[in-house]
């Protein structure tokens, strides 16, 4: 058994260790080190908590936790990089459901009811917070996960005096919150708990149903924070100081994150977490017309402007994922550095769908991290770059962004591939990208659209080079 004292130390390295791991997630290079930081805080953590004095039931314990990590090895080393949001998502609802079931154990322990006065009221406000957003995320993350999973539809769910609803929950749940702290017994304020539980678990549903599937990973992200905010409440129920920081810190970073994506395609926070968006398809810009026209290119003149080149640049985008042309592009990299070119890669904040989609894929390949740069290192050095390879990116490159104020993307930043000498682009058609939009690179002079899948036309490459 562990004295408290020794606890209290082991949650204060848990903490250094979780922050030290969020750090070490801010880059790649050190992303390995911060996982494993996080690995070993969590595993003093789970320790402490389960040797701690006031615990009891350890044969249930331990039965429980071999049980939890046999599902979670086998499920992490099933699931598929495509499938990841899925899996995050559906882990969000695991931490929601458990702040409502703390929720509701930590209002019928005997020491919550023998409470009284102010600790009782702050308590029961504890628990009564706590449920709600952990009902919310519960509700919410599984929405989340039939969106991605394609069992539940992606499109937007409207209908009218959809915010007024939404709103009327919250405050039909605030009207239960003076009833249950003013309830007679703890069988009453059960009813009020029951109640709330039932008017937050349909908000959940709700409020998801409302985003369209596309917008999905910035849900995922904000689901992320509302399930740190619960883990915190929970910390707060249990008076665990490890759960609240924890929780906090996840509360946060999901946050930032979600303001990030949502930084970086140009859209508002409000309008993606109200929902209605993200289903962009058929939008067309009407404010600039897009004149030039449409020239193709085969991959033996392709590899003719490779081999003249000096310095070539590669976007990887959401079609570089779809066709999983990772592999073949590190071949084709290696390829031209052999012939000594020099070649990087340019990486948009939300290149794909889930934030770190191109990292994560690029690094499955074994390309190195030192030829992997961020847009805004790369945009200063498109100028003097011989050949941009576009491959399978299409928003992130498009120059509306900046060039055309009735786009639906302007604003956005974006990697502007059209000042270097020649740009190409390998896809499968002129179809639209993520944002339904026309792409004016496409037309521009010294554009040439490579055709077809990109596995196949990289393959196409490397064999020609
Ligand atoms: P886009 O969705 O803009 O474009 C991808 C392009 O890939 C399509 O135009 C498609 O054209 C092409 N493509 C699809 N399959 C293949 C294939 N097998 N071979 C070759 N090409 C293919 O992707 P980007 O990466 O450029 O931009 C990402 C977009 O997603 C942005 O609008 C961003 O805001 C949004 N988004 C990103 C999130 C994130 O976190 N990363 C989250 C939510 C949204 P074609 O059909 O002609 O082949």
């Amino acid at each position: 058994m562990m004295t408290q004292g020794l606890q209290t130390v082991s949650y204060i390295a848990s903490s250094i260790l979780f922050i030290l791991s969020l750090g070490g997630l801010s880059n790649q290079e050190s992303a390995k080190r911060g996982n494993l930081f996080g690995i070993v805080g969590m595993g003093i953590a789970i320790l402490a908590a389960a040797l701690g004095e006031s615990t009891q039931g350890h044969g249930i314990l331990i039965a429980v936790m071999i049980i939890a990590s046999l599902i979670g090895i086998v499920v992490a080393q099933k699931v598929e990089m495509t499938s990841m949001p899925q899996l995050v998502a559906i882990l969000h609802s695991f931490v929601g459901l458990a702040a409502v079931l703390v929720g509701f154990g930590s209002y019928l322990d005997e020491q919550t009811q023998s409470l009284t006065g102010a600790a009782h009221s702050i308590h029961l406000v504890e628990v009564y917070l706590g449920i709600f957003i952990g009902a919310l995320t519960f509700t919410g993350s599984i929405v989340a996960w039939g969106k991605l999973q394609g069992t539940i539809k992606s499109n937007p769910l409207m209908y009218p005096g959809r915010h007024f609803f939404n709103m009327s929950l919250i405050a039909v749940s605030a009207f239960f919150l003076l009833r249950f702290l003013s309830a007679d017994d703890a069988a009453q304020g059960m009813q009020y708990l029951l109640i709330m539980t039932g008017l937050s678990s349909l908000l959940g549903i709700l409020l998801v149903m409302a985003i369209g599937g596309a917008d999905m990973p910035v849900v995922v992200s904000m689901l992320n924070s509302y399930s740190g905010w619960a883990a915190a409440a929970a910390g707060f129920m249990l008076s665990n100081d490890l759960l609240i920081v924890t929780g906090a810190l996840v509360g946060s970073s999901g946050a930032i994150l979600s303001y990030i994506m949502c930084k970086a395609m140009n859209r508002s926070f409000f309008s993606v977490i109200f929902g209605g968006m993200g289903n962009a398809a058929g939008k067309k810009s009407e404010a600039v017309a897009i004149t030039g026209e449409v020239k193709s290119i085969t991959s033996d003149e392709t590899c003719d402007l490779l081999k003249d080149a000096r310095k070539i640049v590669i976007v990887p985008g959401y079609g570089m994922a779809t066709a999983k042309a990772q592999h073949a592009i590190f071949e084709l990299v290696k390829k031209l550095q052999e012939g000594g070119r020099e070649v990087t890669f340019a990486i948009h904040p939300v290149a794909g769908r889930l934030p770190g989609h191109m990292n994560v894929l690029l690094a499955e390949a074994n390309i190195s991290y030192d030829i992997v740069h961020e847009m805004d290192e790369v945009n200063p050095e498109l100028p003097e770059t011989d050949v941009v390879l576009v491959v399978g990116a299409n928003d992130i490159v498009n120059p509306s962004a900046l060039e055309d104020a009735g786009s639906p993307i302007y604003g956005m930043p974006v990697i502007e591939v059209w000042k270097a000498k020649h740009v190409i682009v390998s896809k499968r058609s002129m179809a639209a990208g993520y944002a339904g939009i026309e792409n004016p690179l496409f037309f521009k002079d010294n554009t040439r659209m490579l055709y077809g899948d990109a596995k196949k036309t990289v393959d196409a490459l490397v064999q020609g080079i």
